[in-house]
């Protein structure tokens, strides 16, 4: 067996963390490949080195600042250091990062730095090869990942390494620039490696035991999903289960390599396996919830707008001129809705309503802001009449009016649209109805 582990933050955010991953690798010889994150929070208000990198690089003009700060980063790391009896010093690299932040290297290049030093202490503890994602992972000039570029490069400087480390959360263009993937971007990394070594399983570590039915800050201690589809993980993790990175199925997809989510904390725990397919039934309906604050609906409202030909198209070339991606589009015989970020939309606002009123010449344009969407998912909903009905008296019965619904095409999921203030009661709400009384 040929395993790619990645471990988050929390997981390796201390010396002790540090040994319990240790041991979870010595545990198993298939552990081959190792993807660590930079420290996360050692206790619940603690910061994460990458938000401290992000903070000390915006004061690279200052040099006072700048020293202070980088000195609590560097803290961190001695912290690490000591507390494993390692024989190493960071003092070279830490002073090659500040005169890159002199330099203004980038933020990018700042934030890297996090998973960097925490691989080649990574590296040093198991006295496995350290690889810079620097020279294996490459983001093509528009600054897109690419995948192929990388998975040659990556394959062939793996092939003849046993066993290695290689940070996580970034890669650089051709030119030697870094370059991250967005926040939470190590889980993406860990897909990467684990299809270039065509591991047998991506086991990818965290804090919590697998991926739980829902958002533990929502529903108290909700329950953990045993096996999910890479279909149902994306739509979750797109809208909020922050878990696991909605991108970091795609480089699996290709070779179907599953992905079991565990616990640096609790390794006996079996926690979630992520497959392409299953013909395993779920033990609900559905198999999560998850969902996002913060969004907006524009509402069009025009008279005979079904027999206007090309209406939503230019709706939504609208939209595209401002640069605003939408998220859902709801729409009845004369009313076209747009749901889009509501920060994304706030800053085009008027330009939007205006270009709208050129473009369509709409009887009304009714805004309502302060939204929260929220998915409900499930392979299992295809089979079972009347999870919408379900969902809406679960809502009606907890007295929240339901904004929007959309039913995605592959019945996989359904989008609920409510205020702000009502989400977690939803959450809560439509959890009960489908896993507590088992419906
Ligand atoms: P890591 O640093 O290990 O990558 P993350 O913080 O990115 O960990 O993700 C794990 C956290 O995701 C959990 O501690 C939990 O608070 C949060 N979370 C949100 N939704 C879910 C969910 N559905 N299942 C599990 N965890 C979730
Ligand atoms: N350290 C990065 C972040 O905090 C990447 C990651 O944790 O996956 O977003
Ligand atoms: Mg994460």
């Amino acid at each position: 067996m040929k395993k790619v582990v990645k471990f988050g933050g929390s997981s390796l955010a201390n010396a002790e963390q540090f040994r319990k991953v240790a041991e979870i690798i010595h545990a198993d010889k298939g552990r081959r490949y190792v993807v660590p994150s930079a420290p996360g929070k050692r206790f619940s208000d603690d910061t994460k080195v990458t938000d401290m990198l992000y903070d000390c690089y915006q004061s690279a003009g200052d040099e006072k600042a700048l020293e202070q700060k980088m000195e609590a980063i560097a803290q961190r790391y001695q912290e690490i250091i000591e507390g494993l009896c390692l024989e190493l010093s960071l003092e070279d690299e830490f002073s090659k990062m500040k005169e890159a932040f002199a330099a203004q290297a980038g933020s990018d290049y700042a934030a890297s730095r996090g998973e960097y030093l925490n691989g080649i202490i990574m590296a040093a503890y198991l006295e496995y090869e350290f690889i810079d994602a620097a020279e294996v992972i490459r983001f093509d000039e528009d600054g897109e990942f690419d995948a192929e570029t990388t998975n040659a490069i990556l394959s062939r400087r793996l092939e003849t390494v046993e066993r290695a480390v290689v940070p996580g959360f970034y890669g650089a263009y051709e030119d030697g620039r870094i370059k991250t993937f967005s926040r939470g971007g190590s889980d993406i990394t860990g897909s990467i490696v684990a299809r270039a070594v065509h591991a047998d399983l991506y086991e990818n570590w965290t804090d919590v035991s697998g991926f739980l039915v829902t958002d533990p800050h929502i529903v108290e201690d909700p329950e953990t999903i045993e096996t999910i589809t890479y279909r149902e993980l994306r739509e979750l993790s797109y809208m909020g289960a922050t878990v696991l990175h909605a991108d970091a199925i795609f480089p699996l997809r290709k070779e179907g390599i599953p992905i079991n989510i565990k616990n640096t904390n609790r390794p006996q725990d079996a926690g979630t396996l992520i497959v392409e397919n299953t013909c395993r039934q779920p033990k609900y309906t559905i198999t999560g919830i998850a969902g996002k604050k913060g969004f907006c609906a524009i509402n069009i409202e025009k008279d005979m707008m079904n027999s206007e030909i090309g209406f939503g198209r230019r709706v939504l070339q609208v939209f595209e001129e401002n640069g605003i991606s939408f998220e859902h589009t709801p729409s009845g015989i004369d009313t076209f809705t747009v749901i889009v970020h509501q920060t994304e939309f706030m800053e085009k606002e008027q330009s939007v309503i205006s270009g709208l009123h050129r473009a369509v010449e709409p009887d009304t344009i009714d805004l309502e802001s302060d939204l929260a969407l929220i998915a409900v998912v499930g392979r299992g909903m295809r089979q079972m009449r009347g999870t919408a009905a379900r969902i809406f008296a679960a809502l009606s019965h907890a007295h929240i009016n339901v904004k929007m619904i959309d039913q995605g095409s592959s019945e996989l999921n359904i989008i609920i649209g409510v205020k702000n203030d009502d989400f977690e009661r939803a959450v809560q709400a439509i959890y009960d109805i489908f896993v507590l009384t088992h419906l």
